[in-house]
């Protein structure tokens, strides 16, 4: 079962990852290329994150077909919350935003 805690660095914000079980074995990849890439001999990633029902479904049915159980969701935790969106996230829900913190007017640095 993939873990959070041994995630790629380079998987694309969000719930679905890639951890450091994967055996470059390809079939993500080929399966599903909108949403997973890596070079030729290194572990794949997510480069994208699913957006549509199809798409998700998608990502499903390559979750269930790795064979060393690499591919992750780790549902609303972790970065979800807190990653910039990406170029390919030009669907995903608003951002939350922080406002800046109150200074006194004398202090604007
Ligand atoms: S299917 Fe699993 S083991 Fe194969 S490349 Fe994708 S993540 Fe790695």
């Amino acid at each position: 079962m993939a873990s959070v805690a041994h995630r790629q660095p380079r998987n694309a914000p969000r719930k679905y990852y890639v951890d450091n079980q994967c055996m470059f074995c390809h079939g993500c990849r080929h399966a599903f290329p909108e949403c997973f890439g890596g070079e030729e001999k290194d572990v794949s990633y997510v480069i994208r994150q699913p957006n549509t029902p199809d798409e998700i479904a998608r990502m499903q049915e390559v979750i269930d077909g790795c064979p060393v159980e690499a591919i992750g969701d780790d549902g609303d935790q972790h970065d979800w919350q807190t990653a910039p969106p990406t170029r390919y996230d030009v669907d995903s829900p608003p951002q939350p935003t922080h406002p800046e913190p109150k200074r006194p007017w004398w202090n604007f640095w």
